[in-house]
């Protein structure tokens, strides 16, 4: 567990009174949460849910769920990942105690849970082998199709995020009901939660108004269910240049914006933010970049982006909630940049909040200076 001295308790504590920048962390289990809580975190910016559903016993349903054919034979499967979403929901929330948090809607590269065509076609030449039924030989060859369907030559650039909520409404609606009966729940036992729904991938509007249409319905229908009457919020992620090129108009739909600066510097540099440190260091050696963009936000490009979302969200709706939630949340530079930009918190991995809440502090003091 991390140790923070006496000294530097202090220290953070002027450090708190002096910010305006909010620091919240990123965190997708209550473990981490809690972490982040005792680190200073005021709120979660940022709770990804694809994680959950990678856990052994959850990995086979998705996978069944995205393999079926029918949004009947979908729902049948989330209708199993619906209780382990709402405990998931529930123990984050509790653990946050009525601070802010934002979760975000599943935004996976569908490849990862979707089985290999070559074990597949294993199991289909072990199946004619044992002399299996027609049936059980067609299931496997029907798999087989779905998969190569569904295969994608750029995951990252595919489809996941919003795309997937758009392609398949019912895993958010999932979602949503999940957030929605834990906040109730809780409710019921005294602890007043306003979750924070987010979009993720969002290039435009109207991306937001579909999504959100549904997030709606499903929250009214379980709020009657539940006679309870929860506050949530509607936002979105802006990480893809479109969406700072059009964020006045996503504005108008939006409760709140979060910088994406993972996937912004991937799309404004055309770099896969999975593969790019080979040739990285060479471009900072030949002067192309000055640094790791994907360490410290690029200020002459995402950066500009950046820009023009602050203002073109703010021409739309003055009032609009913003944040940075990509991993440049934690790093001084990056910090110092999110405040001038205007932004209301960074939010960053429960170890970094320490240093956000000091940098916060040093950008309002050279500020004023
Ligand atoms: C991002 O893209 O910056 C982000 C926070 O989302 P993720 O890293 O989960 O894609
Ligand atoms: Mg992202």
């Amino acid at each position: 567990p991390p140790e923070i001295s006496e000294e530097i308790e202090v220290l953070l504590g002027w450090a708190d009174e002096i910010r305006t920048l909010g620091v919240r962390t990123n965190a997708d289990t209550p473990e981490d949460a809690q972490k982040a809580l005792e680190l200073g975190a005021e709120g979660i910016g940022l709770c990804r849910t694809e994680h959950m559903f990678f856990e052994e016993d959850r990995i086979p349903v998705v996978r069944d769920m995205i393999l079926a054919e029918s949004k009947e034979a979908r729902e049948l499967q989330l209708a199993k990942l619906l209780p382990m979403q709402r405990k998931d929901f529930t123990e984050i929330l509790r653990v946050m105690q009525g601070k802010p948090v934002t979760i975000r809607y599943l935004d996976p590269p569908l490849h990862e849970f979707l089985p290999k065509v070559y074990e597949l076609k294993e199991d289909l030449d072990k199946l004619k082998e044992k002399g299996a039924s027609k049936d059980e030989i067609e299931k496997i060859e029907k798999m087989i199709d779905r998969v190569v369907n569904l295969h994608e030559l750029n995951p990252m650039l595919g489809h996941r995020g919003c795309r997937l909520g758009i392609t398949y409404p019912e895993i958010y609606n999932m979602q949503t009901r999940a957030i929605i009966e834990a906040a109730c729940s809780l409710h019921k036992e005294g602890i007043v939660v306003k979750p924070e729904i987010m979009i993720p991938l969002v290039g435009h509007v109207r991306e937001l108004e579909i999504t959100k249409k549904d997030v709606n319905e499903t929250a009214k229908k379980v709020m009657d269910e539940c006679g309870v009457s929860i506050e949530y919020t509607v936002g979105t992620m802006i990480e893809l240049p479109r969406a700072t090129m059009t964020a006045d108009q996503i504005a108008k739909e939006a409760d709140f914006f979060s910088f994406g600066t993972n996937d912004l510097t991937q799309t404004t540099f055309g770099f896969s933010r999975d593969d790019v440190a080979k040739f990285i260091p060479l471009y900072i050696e030949k002067g192309i970049l000055p640094e790791d963009p994907f360490v410290a936000i690029d200020q002459e490009g995402v950066g500009e982006l950046m820009k023009i979302g602050v203002q073109k969200g703010k021409s739309a709706k003055p009032e609009l909630k913003m944040g940075i939630c990509g991993e440049h949340g934690g790093e001084p530079s990056s910090i110092r940049f999110a405040y001038s930009l205007g932004l209301n918190y960074v939010s960053c991995s429960p170890y970094r909040v320490p240093i956000a809440r000091l940098v916060a502090a040093q950008a309002t003091i050279e500020n004023e200076k």
